[in-house]
């Protein structure tokens, strides 16, 4: 037989072992090569023999081959998919760690933040100072729609002032009724802090009466002395936040207590205990400072001295108690006849000290003669009894009878010696 004719039939056998089973091409080659040497057994030479096994062996070969290459291609899939797999693992693990390293900076930028704001607050001595560090800290920090402050004065919680912290808005004190009074009153009942959420605590929600347009709300008692001296509290911040918001509400109520204890000194030695006016100690300083003031201003300034005319009588006829009620009253009558920017102390024991800042002798007369007026006309009602009071007031002017409190506090009381002389109850 033609060796092409062979061949031809050959490569079909092979392109169909391609595409059929093995068994099938082996079948079909083994079928037509028995074919071919019955026919031509006669012929055939020893070469053709091994041409037609050599080619009958081909599909075989080819098969052998496309099974172990089928093998090694699913093995080479296999691993590279292994390979892939543990390449997506180790890129979420380290996405992981990427993220667990941000989470650790971010904190430590908080606890370091956290640290220098309660650094800053505790260098500061008036509550305007750390409230304003506190409430810029608070709008920097974190998201939340608004924060209150209400401030509680002692014995009976009644409240002193609202403080109103909004995002983008510097912080404002509002009407004092500007506040949620029941929301106050849970606090003062639960004596600690309450996180609300508009689905978890509809008890309290029911109870708000101004309150009541928020989804969390964290409300916390500012305890001053054992006793609560405010309520912060903040409405929709993000839960996040919790955690920090109460540290950072925690540090500014230490400040707080701070400031308060520092005020509650600090008026302790200026403010005399029993009539609420300067201490003599205080007002000393402050009249010192008004002269000052005054001779860089080129301006006048005038002084009083009051004493209560009779007093020792008074005393002695209604006992001491009802003598104190009248020193009380008599210094705040005294006080409401004058101006916020005029100082008034207790200089003695039944002696008050005035000093009017920009107002000269005559204008001084006419102060004076206000305050004598208003004493006489008062009556005081002490422990049952009705009692009538009057003072007597000399006057100094600066800088006519003198240029330093020494020569001012001389020189009206003299005048206050001739006022007493001429009869009491009368300026000088
Ligand atoms: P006058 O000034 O008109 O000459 O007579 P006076 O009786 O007021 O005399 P003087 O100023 O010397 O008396 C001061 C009296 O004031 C003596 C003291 O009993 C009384 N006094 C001083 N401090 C207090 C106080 O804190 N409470 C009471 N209840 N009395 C006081
Ligand atoms: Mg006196
Ligand atoms: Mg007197």
């Amino acid at each position: 037989m033609n060796p092409l004719v062979y061949f031809i039939v050959y490569l079909t056998i092979l392109v169909l072992s391609y595409k059929v089973k093995l068994a099938w091409s082996l079948a079909a080659s083994g079928f037509i090569s028995v074919v071919i040497f019955i026919f031509e057994i006669k012929h055939i030479s020893y070469e053709t023999i091994v041409f037609i096994l050599f080619f009958n062996a081909i599909p075989f070969i080819a098969e052998k081959f496309k099974t172990n290459f089928s093998a090694y291609k699913f093995r080479m899939r296999t691993e590279l998919e292994s390979t892939r797999a543990s390449y997506d693992n180790l890129l979420t693990a380290d996405k992981k760690q990427l993220e667990s390293n941000l989470e650790i900076e971010r904190k430590m930028q908080q606890v370091s933040s956290l640290y220098e704001i309660s650094k800053d607050m505790s260098s500061c001595l008036s509550f305007e100072d750390i409230f304003n560090i506190f409430s810029s800290a608070l709008k920097r920090s974190f998201r939340f729609r608004l924060a209150r402050l209400v401030l509680l004065k002692s014995p009976n919680e009644i409240i002193d002032s609202v403080y109103e912290i909004e995002l983008g808005r510097s912080y404002a004190k509002v009407a004092p009724d500007n506040f949620d009074r029941e929301l106050v009153s849970i606090i003062l009942e639960e004596q600690k802090e309450i996180l609300l959420t508009r689905q978890e605590n509809p008890q309290f929600l029911r109870r708000l009466s101004v309150v009541k347009n928020f989804d969390t709300l964290i409300a916390i008692p500012l305890i001053s002395e054992e006793r609560i001296a405010g309520v912060l509290y903040i409405e929709n911040i993000s839960r996040m936040y919790f955690e920090n918001f109460l540290i950072l509400a925690g540090q500014f109520a230490i400040q707080l207590q701070k400031v308060i204890l520092y005020k509650k000194v600090q008026d302790m030695a200026i403010t005399d205990s029993l009539t609420e006016v300067s201490t003599r100690r205080y007002f000393l300083e402050r009249f010192r400072e008004e002269i000052r003031r005054s001779m860089r201003r080129k301006v006048s300034l005038s002084f009083l001295m009051i004493d209560l005319d009779y007093f020792k009588e008074k005393n002695d006829k209604f006992g001491h108690l009802v003598g104190d009620v009248i020193l009380k009253e008599i210094a705040a009558i005294l006080k409401s006849n004058l101006r916020e920017i005029d100082i008034i102390g207790r200089y003695g024991g039944e002696e008050f000290g005035v000093v009017l800042s920009g107002i000269a002798r005559e204008g001084a007369f006419q102060v004076a003669e206000r305050l004598r007026s208003s004493i006489e006309h008062s009556i005081f009602k002490a422990y049952d009894e009705k009692v009538s009071s009057t003072i007597s007031i000399g006057i100094s002017v600066f800088p006519e009878d003198g240029v330093e409190e020494n020569a001012l506090i001389e020189s009206a009381d003299k005048a206050l010696y001739k006022a007493k002389e001429k009869g009491r109850n009368r300026v000088c």
